[in-house]
């Protein structure tokens, strides 16, 4: 038999034996160099892979090949070291150069923020689909559009996402990324110089805007009049408007009306929180991108401890990397619970009882006192069932136990009060989206 012959056997053979996980992990990089005096050799991304692979499968790998090529066979390794980090850097380097190009044009992208590099799941299909419309036909398609979920979920992803399609499909296209607390900077500092000449040649001559964070502008009226005017002069000469948000239009506030109710002229899409899936795909992508092999029992222990921050979830991945870079070990479960410790602590402690109570009384500006009492009026009794339901399904609390955290309340009240929210939720689209953002707003690690 042939040795590449023999080699796409006997990985076939091993993926049988170890099981896919480990597979993938430790045999799935490794890459076939050359057979020559019986010896077969074969490249591997690091040192510390080399020394894993040593270690735990040496003798599965030579044992296997031996049986397909009916003779002794000796296993070297090779580092591809070299080769994968310049890989990884010349991308980062022509990323870096593009970054630099554009923002000489005034352009301030992210270069790594990508539709490709963006993972699709159940929570942000529908805004990535949208945000994916406005770039190809911008200005055509939904105007505005106006994205909107929690911190860290990927909002700035999708508006650089935008951007750079757009900047790749029409070059001379004048676009501005911008966060909104720049906008306003940029605003007050034009009105105290007498440069808003300047200002309004800046922001009404672009044929695509781009303002992250615009409930930074709650509050801010002198901002709020300029932008209005911004957003006319672009909305009627069909030019493309997307703000990102971590809240609903309706839920900015203090705002005028005219602005808010320009926010939901176009589409108006949310991203929810990411399922486990997602988050495991999510994961894999950037372990890819940052060239951090990341085990599958790692991967799934960061995805389901960190329950509603993807910008967490990738921090973690990062600082396990650097520890396994400086330790010279690989990632393992034993070693992210202890470098994650903290982190993975902090996570559960935030989703208590108390914090949700505290969340949902300041949502309907209630005290904590009122849904602890007894009073039944509906200003107070529903909002009380809200807590509950979310309580229930938030914590591991059981029925009794939250019904004490709500004045001594049996376990039927609880249960009586997660329907009725239920129910609710299934009928009240408007509802349901206040539900989310509650949901969003308790599991935030802000
Ligand atoms: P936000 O602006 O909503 O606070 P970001 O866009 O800054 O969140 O996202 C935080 C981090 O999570 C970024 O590094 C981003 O690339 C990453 N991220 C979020 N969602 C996704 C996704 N669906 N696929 C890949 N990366 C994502
Ligand atoms: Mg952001």
């Amino acid at each position: 038999m042939k040795i590449e012959d023999a080699w796409v056997q006997a990985l076939d053979a091993i993926k049988e034996k170890v099981g896919t996980q480990t597979f993938e992990l430790w045999f799935k990089p490794l890459k076939f160099l050359q057979f020559k005096d019986h010896n077969l050799v074969l490249e591997v991304p690091n040192r510390f892979f080399r020394e894993w692979i040593e270690d735990h499968y040496l003798r599965i790998i030579s044992e296997t090949i031996e049986g397909f090529m009916k003779e002794k066979v000796g296993v070297d390794f090779k580092l591809g070291e070299v080769q994968g980090t310049t890989a990884l850097k010349k991308i980062e380097s022509r990323r870096e150069n593009r970054r630099v190009k554009l923002a000489s044009r005034g352009i301030f992208l992210n270069p790594k923020y990508t539709f490709a590099n963006f993972v699709v799941g159940a929570s942000n299909q529908f805004a990535r689909a949208a945000a994916r419309a406005v770039a190809e036909s911008p200005g055509r398609e939904y105007n505005p559009l106006f994205i909107y979920g929690g911190v860290g979920l990927g909002k700035t992803h999708l508006m650089n996402a935008i951007g750079n399609l757009i900047i790749d499909s029409s070059r001379d296209v004048k676009l501005l990324y911008m966060p909104a607390e720049q906008f306003t900077n940029e605003f007050v500092y034009s009105m105290r110089n007498n440069r808003m000449d300047e200002f309004k040649g800046k922001f009404r001559n672009l044929d695509v805007i781009l303002i992250d964070d615009i409930q930074f502008i709650a509050g801010k009226s002198g901002t709020q009049e300029e932008l209005f005017h911004t957003f006319n002069a672009l909305y009627d000469t069909h030019k493309q408007i997307v703000f990102s948000s971590d809240r609903p239009p309706r839920d900015i506030s203090p705002i005028t009306e005219r602005l808010r109710s320009r926010f939901g002229m176009g589409l108006i899409a949310d991203i929810q929180l990411p399922d486990t899936e997602t988050k495991l795909a999510i994961l894999g992508k950037k372990s890819e991108l940052e060239g951090i092999p990341l085990p599958q029992d790692v991967a799934l222990l960061l995805a389901s401890k960190i329950k509603s921050n993807i910008r967490e979830l990738e921090a973690c991945m990062i600082r396990l990397g650097a520890h396994s870079s400086l330790s010279g070990r690989p990632i393992t479960l034993e070693m992210a619970k202890e470098v994650l410790k903290d982190l993975i602590r902090d996570d559960e402690r935030a989703l208590s009882v108390e914090s949700i109570q505290k969340t949902v009384c300041e949502y309907y500006g209630l005290k904590i006192q009122d849904i602890k009492a007894k009073k039944r009026t509906r200003d107070i009794a529903f909002p009380r069932q809200v807590a509950m339901f979310l309580s229930k399904t938030l914590t591991d609390s059981s029925l009794s136990d939250v019904g004490k955290h709500f004045g001594g309340k049996d376990h039927s009240t609880v249960i009586h009060a997660c329907k009725q929210v239920e129910i609710r939720r299934d009928k009240d689209e408007d509802f349901k989206r206040r539900l989310d953002y509650l949901v969003r707003k308790i599991r935030s690690c802000e």
